[in-house]
């Protein structure tokens, strides 16, 4: 089960972390690297260039 913050579209595997990003994506209308190095997008990217 994967969660959306729908404002900036990234997915997250924990709830807790998908409502703090979409807290943080409506209050400052911009994404906190903290919160989006935890997404599942950052997460493959990170493997791909761990894999090659
Ligand atoms: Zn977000």
């Amino acid at each position: 089960m994967l969660y959306k913050c729908d404002i900036c579209g990234l997915h997250y595997r924990s709830k807790r972390l998908a409502e703090s990003c979409l807290g943080w994506c409506s209050k400052h209308n911009s994404c906190n690297l903290k919160i989006t190095i935890h997404s599942i997008e950052r997460e493959q990217k990170k493997e791909k260039t761990d894999g090659n």
